[in-house]
């Protein structure tokens, strides 16, 4: 192609091209509440909506805090590639729909997937551009009374969950940013100027 026939748009195709934001961080940190937050004040967000093989909580619906479907169908979606990442984690499997995700940043939007940990370096393979964030909570202890005040898991799980979370705090220097999850507002904060103005 002649230099001359390229319009600015050609020249930086790039530019229209949406990001990716990872949010990843120990199950009962309050990472599913904060993103909430963020998005009640952002509306031009956008959040990945996984599907899983977990039975629903209480509460939770098809299609709007997951796609839960079962194995087969979750084995399925492997195999036919549908998956951006996915990872077992505390005996069931999570995965991040590809289409929709595309979809949005070929859009130009800003799609922030919530994974666990091996999913996060998944998509640091697959997608280097990807801005990683990682939440902390204050300490393990807190953690713990944050998971068994929450209620929705049994006793085994919590422990599962509780072990998973130490791997995952070892890992938090692979993010791009951490942020402790002690006092709520200033956690909302720091997200949201992460999440805006990382990248
Ligand atoms: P929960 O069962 O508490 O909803 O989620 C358990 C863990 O799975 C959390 O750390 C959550 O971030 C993670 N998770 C949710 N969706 C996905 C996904 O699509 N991929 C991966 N790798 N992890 C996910």
């Amino acid at each position: 192609m002649q230099p001359e026939t390229l319009t600015p748009q050609a020249c930086q195709p790039s530019t229209s091209l949406g990001r990716l934001v990872v949010l990843t961080g120990p199950s009962g940190v309050g990472k599913g509440t904060l993103v909430k937050a963020l998005l009640s004040t952002h509306p031009e967000l956008h959040l990945s909506i996984s599907a899983t093989t977990r039975q629903p909580r209480p509460g939770e619906v098809h299609g709007q805090q997951y796609y839960f479907v079962d194995r087969a169908t979750f084995e399925e979606m492997i195999a036919t590639e549908q998956l951006l990442e996915w990872a077992e984690y505390a005996g069931n499997l999570y995965g991040t729909p590809r289409g929709a995700v595309e979809a949005e940043i070929a859009a130009g939007k800003t799609v922030i997937l919530e994974i666990e940990l091996v999913g996060a370096r998944v998509v640091r393979q697959t997608f280097p551009a990807a801005f990683r964030v990682f939440i902390l909570p204050p300490s393990l202890d807190e953690l713990e009374r944050r998971l068994r005040d929450r209620g929705t898991d049994a006793d085994p799980v919590i422990q599962q969950r509780l072990a998973h979370a130490q791997t995952e705090l070892a890992a938090r220097d692979e993010f791009d940013v951490q942020i402790v999850n002690d006092d709520f507002d200033t956690a909302l904060r720091q997200i949201e100027q992460a999440v805006l103005d990382g990248a």
